[in-house]
């Protein structure tokens, strides 16, 4: 959720308390001069007081607001480094462990679009009573997992040092030998269902390696989801077709990939066979999948063994419309998270400018399998309870209610991507990414940055590109 964050000159002067002035020159540990000469200016500079001014002396002013994109170059060193270090923190980790952790700072939202600047709209984040066992057991278990993701090497997880044990045992068993607290056990779980947007699965179902593999190859300090897509992401893939359409034939799934002396033979359609010749292929489509198209030669069998140990999370995806998003009025940017029945989680996803109000939440896990068997009514009223704890009886009555359900979507099977079950890394894992002659595999999955994203999808898309010009000529056509 993205939130435009004012603060005062005077915030900023006690925040810039919180991190270390550089060395001197001198090195703590030693002593010694570790350098040409003794810096004097900065660790002796003092913040400048203002002087005192008199209101009569006011002739004119003029308040002005600046809005810090912390995506452009000049402003890196306020967003950088993603990970605290000892004598230097991110401007948000500053924020945020200002307003969250230690409750001396607050932070005031702009009210929606009113772009309120009056200060009267504070944001006060819900810790929902989380204790401080609960607190430092998920963050010393959240440090351990980020250390491990260090040394997982993103191309090869099987070569990661104790991969085989790490591998062995799934997420759930680590976080009760490490005696995770109710809450951080249900942190974790929140994390793989979907909160890491490189994963859904239930902790018990991928291992403790593969969680490391899905925080080194997406790092969550790094905000992927900062961006909201007009219109929604169904846009991109219209834009797309858009672009394409002479050379998409939609409902003609493929069958058959046949790899012939001459040339490859690519059977697709219902009932009538049509066919294409090709120097090459581009598999894209989630591993899963993979397993419905008859190859000629048949697949590795080892590589086979990998698709089936690589199932499609479970998820569904809800949409509550509301005439208003009556939550900014209310002074709230609308993301929840919680061990609720059912939506452990919901954010904001109308359009920033203007009506309908449009919140979005996912059913993930066994509760997206529970929740199936249920009759539409059924569901349509736990979703809605939910809605109820988090935003109060105004979102007991939306507009529309949509419920995607990915699992029930045959050309996809779930989301919001594969995954790996106990074992599959270090058994089968050598053969991930590996072509098939010159049948090459795309889709998210084949990414080792942001597989599981739309960011995946297209890195890996001109992976597969790559390789398969490389293959048929050197990469010279
Ligand atoms: C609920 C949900 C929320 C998500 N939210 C985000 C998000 O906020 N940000 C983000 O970056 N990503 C998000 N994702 C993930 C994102 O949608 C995927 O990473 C991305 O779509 C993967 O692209 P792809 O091209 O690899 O596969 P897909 O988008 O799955 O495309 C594969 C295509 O192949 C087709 N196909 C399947 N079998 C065959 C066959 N035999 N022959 C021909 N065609 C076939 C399918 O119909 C499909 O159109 C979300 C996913 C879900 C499910």
């Amino acid at each position: 959720m993205k939130k435009l964050i004012y603060f005062t000159v005077l915030n900023l002067v006690v925040l810039s308390t919180f991190s270390q002035l550089p060395g001197s020159g001198i090195s703590l540990e030693s002593n010694v001069l570790d350098g040409v000469y003794i810096q004097e200016h900065i660790p002796t500079k003092r913040v400048v007081q203002y002087p005192h001014l008199r209101e009569a002396d006011v002739m004119w002013g003029k308040r002005v607001w600046r809005v810090i994109d912390l995506r452009e170059k000049m402003n890196h060193k306020l967003y950088y480094p993603l990970e605290k270090l000892s004598d230097r923190l991110s401007l948000y980790d500053v924020i945020y462990y200002g307003a969250i952790d230690q409750g001396s700072l607050t932070v005031y939202d702009l009210n929606g679009l009113d772009l309120d600047d009056k200060f009267r709209f504070p944001v006060r984040p819900a810790n929902g009573n989380i204790s401080d066992d609960d607190k430092s057991s998920y963050k010393s278990l959240r440090d351990e997992l980020i250390s491990i993701s260090k040394m997982v090497p993103k191309a090869e997880p099987w070569l990661t040092p104790n991969a085989q044990a790490l591998d062995e045992i799934p997420i759930s068993q680590w976080l009760s030998e490490k005696r995770a607290t109710p809450f951080a056990s249900w942190a974790f779980g929140w994390l793989s269902r979907g909160g890491f947007g490189t994963s859904s699965f239930e902790p018990f179902e991928a291992s403790l390696l593969h969680l490391a593999w899905n925080q080194a190859v997406g790092p969550q300090a790094e905000s992927p989801e900062s961006w909201l897509v007009t219109k929604g992401a169904g846009e991109v893939a219209k834009i797309l077709g858009e672009e394409l359409k002479d050379d998409i034939e939609l409902s003609s799934p493929v069958q058959e990939i046949t790899d012939g002396q001459e040339s490859i033979e690519t059977f697709y359609g219902f009932g009538v066979n049509k066919t294409v010749n090709s120097s090459a292929v581009i598999v894209a489509i989630p591993p899963a999948l993979r397993q419905k198209i008859t190859f000629s030669p048949g697949l590795n069998g080892e590589y086979r063994q990998l698709l089936q140990r690589s199932p499609m999370g479970s998820k569904f995806k809800v949409f509550a419309v509301y005439a208003e998003a009556f939550w900014r009025e209310e002074g709230y940017c609308g993301l929840g998270r919680g061990n609720l029945q059912i939506l452990e989680e919901i954010a904001d996803s109308g359009p920033v400018e203007s009506n309908p109000g449009i919140m979005v939440s996912f059913v993930a896990g066994n509760k997206a399998a529970a929740l199936n068997r249920l009759s539409d009514t059924e569901q349509r009223r736990l979703i809605l309870e939910d809605f109820v704890r988090y935003l109060g009886p105004k979102a007991a009555e939306p507009l529309d209610l949509v419920v995607q359900r990915w699992i029930d979507e045959q050309w996809t099977t779930g989301g919001y991507t594969a995954f790996r079950t106990p074992g599959a890394w270090t058994g089968f894992g050598t053969t991930w990414q590996q072509p098939h002659g010159r049948i090459f595999w795309a889709g998210t999955e084949e990414s080792t940055r942001w597989p599981g994203y739309f960011e995946g999808a297209i890195e890996a898309g001109i992976q597969a590109v790559d390789r398969a010009a490389a293959a048929l000529d050197g990469g010279g056509n």
